[in-house]
């Protein structure tokens, strides 16, 4: 469980240090804004779409490590996926954190985030990004707030 636990901070490590699909989309034709006002954690999510399928998706902004990784794992999950898809994918870790139910395959590598679910503070950091995109896929102009 350790060196499982290990790994997990490793990934989130990578990916908070080298986020990946960081930087503006030139034209999205989605985009939201989220705030997490607990821990200061802000970040834009630009989606492209044909219409059902997320085609394009990036993000900029800055926060903690767990956030950033959050994000920037966000997007490669959603990355290629349908909107249905993504939002199931929304629920299943939002799920995940909460400790309503375990990692799954669906779920795959956000698995490394199901540590969250013991540190409520921790866990708004870990949604910030889930809510942002699924405001972005919705066309909400709301800003995306974790409290
Ligand atoms: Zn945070």
């Amino acid at each position: 469980m350790n060196d499982l636990r290990d790994l997990y901070q490793e990934v989130i490590l990578d990916h908070s240090k080298n986020p990946r699909n960081y930087g503006a989309l030139e034209h999205p034709d989605r985009e939201a804004e989220g705030y997490n006002p607990l821990c200061g954690d802000q970040y834009t999510i630009y989606i492209n779409t044909d219409g059902t399928d997320v085609t394009g998706i990036r993000f900029e902004g800055n926060g903690c490590a767990i956030s950033k990784a959050s994000t920037s794992v966000m997007t490669q999950m959603v990355q290629g996926k349908s909107f249905d898809e993504a939002r199931s994918l929304f629920d299943g870790f939002i799920a995940m954190v909460k400790g309503e139910k375990p990692a799954d395959a669906e779920l795959g590598k956000l698995a490394v985030f199901e540590g969250v679910r013991d540190y409520p503070t921790r866990t708004k950091c870990a949604t910030l990004a889930w809510h942002t995109m699924k405001n972005a896929i919705e066309g909400s102009h709301e800003v995306a707030q974790t409290e």
